[in-house]
């Protein structure tokens, strides 16, 4: 079996949202096959889709998985459901926890219920500045280099905290 080294991004803007994503971690931590490698700073960023929600928390982590790209997004899924995700058909409106593969190795995959690299990554600064903090040097699968995508995005108002996604764990 081959470890590949995968991406996650986490986003939570209810029931104490910090709380979520070190939970989370901590779950990611449990998956059979995988170990957390790096957890990047808590981030604040503004909503996307609607605005008539609280600011989200976001984080990236690094995980090392020998799990196939869907068992993996399934093994996401069951922590979202363990921690409340309800998913009410609004695009992007609030919720306890998401968890998106952003990569996974150098795959592309696109199948009806996975695309990777995520769909959003490249224009999402909640996503580029976290991964860039733990992983600087990063190419992208399409040859991008992670720098050059990241300075095509705005800040948008993100702000990172001081404390560590894995911090409390
Ligand atoms: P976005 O994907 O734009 O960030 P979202 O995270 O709110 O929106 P979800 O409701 O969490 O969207 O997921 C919708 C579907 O996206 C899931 O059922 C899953 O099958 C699919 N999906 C496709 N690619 C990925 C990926 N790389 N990581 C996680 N889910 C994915
Ligand atoms: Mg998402
Ligand atoms: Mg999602």
């Amino acid at each position: 079996m081959t470890a590949h080294t995968c991406y996650i991004g986490l986003g939570s803007n209810l029931s104490q949202p910090a709380e979520q994503l070190h939970q989370a971690v901590n779950s990611m931590a449990q998956i059979e096959l995988t170990t957390v490698r790096k957890c990047s700073s808590l981030y604040s960023s503004k909503p996307m889709g609607p605005q008539d929600q609280p600011d989200y928390v976001n984080a990236v982590v690094e995980i090392e998985t020998n799990l196939t790209p869907h068992a993996l997004l399934a093994a996401m899924q069951k922590i979202e459901l363990d921690q409340g995700r309800v998913r009410k058909g609004q695009r992007w409106g609030p919720r306890t926890l998401d968890l998106d593969i952003l990569l996974f190795g150098n795959q592309v995959i696109e199948s009806q219920d996975l695309t990777i690299p995520h769909v959003g990554m490249k224009s999402r600064e909640f996503v580029l500045f976290p991964l860039h903090e733990i992983a600087p040097d990063l190419v992208l699968p399409c040859g991008n280099s992670l720098i050059f995508v990241l300075n095509s995005v705005s800040r948008n108002g993100l702000v990172k905290f001081e404390q560590d996604v894995k911090s409390e764990c």
